[in-house]
């Protein structure tokens, strides 16, 4: 299967220890431990480049510091670091920090993360497939959530009675607020299951240390399931916001 292949062998790369190129001693990931000289970047995960366990509850004020701290060791205007070639690394790792703690820093953006490593495919929902979609008039692969099925058919209906009022430059103000109200009830739904998405964080932090793949992957599906369904809501906000302001 390929998740497994994909999990080993990003652990693979993230266990590989290598020599600093200045001094020969065992180095960590952005500097030599024993002379301080910056490293090549190697191809780590964001969790393993921060050092982290592969888990989903993280003190983010620790990582705040972290961050802070490397960025600026990092700075490639450091004056002592005379070598051409360690202002690069200095460079690459400095981008590369960037991203691992914009990443890590975000909740949805870290489960996200952590279920592409472990080889889960999320579902295509961004803005640009979205309107890729549109334009090329392809079938958007997009679930509609089995629990929504009725409220989104019943909205889409609504949003349809708009647009054309809207076109002959009249709208109708009760719809417009019954649309509201349940712009408002999809925001409360998506904070409802990022909420929800926090306790599957616990369930998959107990299991990276002593778990089974098998209960792994059950977690791991809930909170892709999860993340899904948050996308579609996300999306149909979006849809409404747009009609409800233009
Ligand atoms: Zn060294």
């Amino acid at each position: 299967m390929t998740i497994e292949s994909n999990t080993s062998s990003l652990a693979t790369i993230g266990e590989t220890t290598s020599n600093c190129w200045s001094c020969g001693t065992m180095r960590a990931v952005q500097f030599c431990s024993a002379c301080g000289k910056v490293q090549p970047p190697k191809p780590v995960d964001y969790f393993t480049f921060f050092a982290l366990p592969r888990k989903l509850h993280l003190d983010t004020a620790l990582l705040e510091r972290e961050f802070y701290e490397l960025s600026r060791k990092l700075h490639p205007d450091l004056c002592a670091r005379a070598d051409k070639r360690e202002q690069e690394w200095s460079l690459e790792q400095s981008s590369l920090l960037n991203d691992a703690y914009r990443t890590l820093k975000d909740p949805i953006r870290r489960t996200e993360y952590l279920l592409r490593l472990e080889g889960v495919e999320l579902e295509e929902q961004s803005k640009a497939a979205t309107e890729k979609a549109r334009s090329t008039g392809e079938i958007k692969k997009q679930v509609v959530p089995p629990d929504l099925l009725e409220e989104v058919f019943e909205l889409n209906m609504q949003l349809e009675e708009l647009r054309a009022q809207k076109k002959l430059g009249e709208d109708d103000p009760a719809l417009v607020e019954e649309i509201g109200k349940q712009k408002l009830e999809l925001e409360q739904k998506q904070d409802s299951l990022a909420e929800e998405l926090k306790t599957y964080w616990s369930n998959w932090d107990e299991l990276v240390d002593s778990g089974t793949e098998e209960n792994r992957r059950k977690i791991r599906d809930k909170m892709l399931d999860l993340l899904n369904r948050r996308s579609y809501i996300r999306n149909l906000v979006r849809d409404v916001s747009e009609v409800l302001e233009n």
